[in-house]
């Protein structure tokens, strides 16, 4: 099988530029933006802000250099940042917060990521004095990633903001798919953007462009946050192409997102038809998928071992938890595909 036949759930990371997005970028004005001149990049960085309600922002090769940069602005050397253990920063960043910035970390574990503005400033120890280390951070991921694209209350993220505030510690929002908690949730970026001094954003994922990520802040912290983006080589020139992929994005791709939550809701649906225990359809707020395989024998590896041979990739994310994000590069006919698939080998699983 070639893996254009493949039916790709791995990432929405996956997707590839439409060919009206290539036509936006093949057009797209530019110029050298680590001179500042792309006009792409700063209608791009202008327009992002704008949209939380920030002074400023920085395009960035990844995402995860828009969360280092974020949280270097915001943390000191030999402070700590805290976050949920599933966090992106803390398990997917490959200890960039401690190899670039000597920053250091503790986390508390949620059920689903989760926010519980308790659960953070329970371990939250500002001005520790000579001997213990100082939390003067705190990151939520909204939505969270490995929580199975969770959707952050509201108002837990205001308590949060009103008690940390309080202790005198910042708050950073891992943004990557905050386009997704704003279709499920209502909520809009400006009251997202209100309660956090760092944002960060993925243009990648669900929206499908290429490449691209923004940090957001206020202008001082922007400025520093650029310096800090060149020296770890992440200055780019022409690279309005780039950005020009990120507002084709938001004019166009935005809306399709509530298509690939109905589409996981639907895989969600036809997995627990078969194996209620793997999946509650009710918990999948977004895009992404998270089969829990503990009751059954198989193991996440093996089933997407299974899964690949018959045209479908899945991430197995641990021993026994396997997911699936939906995306802009499916078509219906791929969902229901995959729903018979996984209905059939998961009916499998479950002979004793
Ligand atoms: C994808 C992702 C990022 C950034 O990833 P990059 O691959 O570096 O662009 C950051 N946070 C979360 C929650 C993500 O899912």
């Amino acid at each position: 099988m070639t893996s254009s036949q493949l039916i790709d759930l791995r990432s929405d990371t996956v997707t590839k530029p439409s060919a009206g997005m290539r036509e936006a970028m093949a057009k797209a004005q530019v110029g050298d933006d680590v001179y500042g001149e792309d006009p792409t990049i700063n209608s791009l960085e202008e327009r992002v802000a704008k949209l939380f309600g920030k002074e400023a922002a920085l395009f960035c090769p990844s995402g995860s250099l828009a969360n280092q940069l974020c949280i270097r602005m915001l943390v000191a050397a030999g402070e700590e940042l805290i976050t949920e253990t599933n966090s992106h920063i803390v398990r997917a960043e490959l200890g960039a917060g401690a190899v670039f910035s000597g920053i250091t970390t503790r986390t508390w574990l949620a059920p689903r990521g989760l926010l519980s503005a308790d659960d953070a400033l329970n371990i939250a120890r500002p001005d520790s004095g000579p001997y213990l280390v100082s939390t003067t951070a705190i990151a939520v991921e909204n939505t969270h990633n490995f929580g199975g694209g969770t959707v952050q209350s509201i108002g837990e993220i205001k308590k949060l903001r009103q008690e940390s505030e309080k202790l005198g510690i910042k708050l950073h929002l891992d943004g990557a798919r905050i386009w997704n908690a704003h279709i499920a949730s209502g909520v809009e970026f400006i009251e997202y953007g209100k309660y956090f001094d760092t944002v960060s954003v993925c243009l990648s994922k669900g929206l499908g462009a290429p490449v691209g990520s923004l940090m957001l802040s206020t202008k001082e912290r922007v400025a520093k946050a650029r310096q800090w983006r060149k020296r770890y080589g992440g200055g780019m020139r022409q690279a309005g192409i780039l950005a020009a992929a990120g507002h084709y994005a938001l004019d166009n791709n935005l809306p399709l997102l509530k298509v690939d939550h109905v589409r996981a809701k639907s895989i969600a649906s036809a997995v627990a038809a078969v194996a209620p225990k793997v999946i509650d359809p009710a918990t999948v707020d977004t895009n992404i998928v998270g089969l829990e395989l503990n009751s059954l024998k198989i193991s996440a590896s093996e089933l997407s071992s299974q899964l690949k041979e018959k045209g479908v990739l899945a991430s197995a994310l641990g021993p026994k938890y396997l997911r699936l994000v939906t995306h802009l590069d499916l078509t219906d006919g791929d969902v229901e595909e995959v729903n018979q698939i996984l209905a059939q080998l998961l009916q499998r699983a479950l002979v004793p």
